[in-house]
């Protein structure tokens, strides 16, 4: 293992069984039981979203483990009490049609109240590629603000997405009193097309989408687990 490699010591360490099969990475398969499908108003009892985003319903499904959030917002709770956002980013294997989340990137970052960008991608980069894991997704937290994507999240997240449509952005807003946190991603052609289209930079407006649908929406295609393995490698302070 690499010296940069920080595990946390509550953590179940995985000693990068990478290239074996995806049942290591699940502690017990039998108690493997979908406890919480991530579903909020834009996700109906039958589990189709009604979005306007045709292409959703065709994605891989996506396994988290449940704790990612929470273990999340224990790395950033010092940043969260100085009002600084934190970001991740979420590294995952393919098999059989789903992307595992078994890796939560770290990066070294700059962050402000309202944004946090990674400083050192190519870092990010090697990480991922010495894992063998794809990046299928990104997490901050918006310690002050509400749970959204901001343009310039959108702007972050259009850069996954077009790399890769199941990707999301999850956003943790603990003093939200409505929704601690988000799973998104940008409408598929809608909102796609307006951040393809836009020049712009900084905080600001968006066009509206073509076909008049909202140009970003929960994903219905994210299932929280409980027995995932999974792992958190922090390079902030490598
Ligand atoms: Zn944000
Ligand atoms: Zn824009």
């Amino acid at each position: 293992m690499k010296s940069f490699l920080k595990m946390k010591p509550s953590l179940h360490p995985v000693k990068h069984q990478f290239s074996s099969s995806i049942v290591s990475w699940i502690e017990d398969e039998d108690s493997m039981v979908d406890i919480s499908h991530f579903t909020d108003s834009e996700v109906s009892e039958d589990g189709y979203s009604h979005s306007n985003s045709y292409l959703s319903r065709n994605l891989h499904d996506m396994h988290i483990s449940v704790r990612l959030i929470e273990e999340f917002m224990e790395l950033a709770k010092e940043n969260t009490s100085s009002n600084l956002e934190t970001c991740g980013i979420l590294g995952a294997s393919l098999k059989d049609g789903i992307y595992y989340v078994t890796t939560l990137v770290i990066p070294k970052q700059e962050t402000t109240a309202h944004s946090c960008q990674a400083s050192n991608e190519e870092e990010i980069h090697a990480t991922l590629a010495e894992l063998s894991l794809i990046p299928v997704g990104w997490i901050h937290t918006h310690p002050s603000q509400t749970c959204f994507l901001s343009s310039i999240d959108l702007h972050t997240h259009f850069s996954y997405q077009v790399m890769l449509p199941e990707a999301v952005a999850i956003v943790i807003a603990p003093t939200d009193q409505t929704r601690h946190y988000g799973i998104f991603r940008l409408t598929d052609p809608g909102g796609m097309a307006v951040l393809r289209e836009c020049k712009e930079r900084g905080f600001h407006q968006h066009s509206e989408t073509l076909d008049g649908s909202s140009i970003y929406e929960s994903c219905g295609h994210v299932y929280f687990k409980p027995n995932l393995r999974f792992e958190i490698v922090d390079l902030r302070s490598s």
